[in-house]
């Protein structure tokens, strides 16, 4: 059994951890389908590269990635290129994973009010390219090496 529960609540997907997850430890890989087109499930891998889950099945593991909520404070980030979604701090069983979408989306389709509730809440999620230079600072430890990458580009 994997280490996430896909759970529905109220009217969302929720992804919660089956047992105690220690700060460092892989959650998940991510695995999926390629496409240089991003949606809002999709996960962005690389500069032009976003991850569809093979299946849309909550019940799927390997479809679970596409229903992680997101935070502004974070228990969990992607360590790209390894696809693979790591602990920021301990996290306890039925305990909901999160990510800072703005680590590794540049720029979202579906930008959105957050309600997380955090004291450092950016209020309004649209992705990295709209992050200010303190955020970003913030954030570069959880932040995806494709997102520097994009911003240094010149079209
Ligand atoms: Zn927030």
């Amino acid at each position: 059994m994997g280490l996430v529960k896909v759970f529905k609540k109220n009217n969302y997907f929720t992804v919660v951890a089956t047992k105690n997850i220690s700060k460092g430890e892989s959650i998940l890989k991510l695995r999926g389908a390629f496409s240089s087109i991003p949606d809002k499930y999709s996960v962005q891998i690389g500069e032009k590269k976003h991850l569809f889950a093979f299946s849309e099945k909550p019940e799927d593991e390997s479809s679970s990635f596409r229903f992680l909520n997101h935070s502004c404070s974070p228990n969990s980030f992607f360590d790209m290129p390894k696809g693979t979604l790591v602990a920021l701090k301990d996290i306890m069983e039925n305990e909901e994973i999160v990510f800072h979408y703005c680590t590794t989306e540049y720029e979202m389709t579906s930008p959105f009010m957050c309600l997380c509730g955090s004291l450092n809440c950016l209020n309004e999620i649209k992705g990295y390219k709209y992050l200010s230079e303190k955020n970003k600072t913030e954030l570069l430890f959880q932040s995806s090496p494709h997102l520097k990458i994009l911003e240094t580009e010149i079209f």
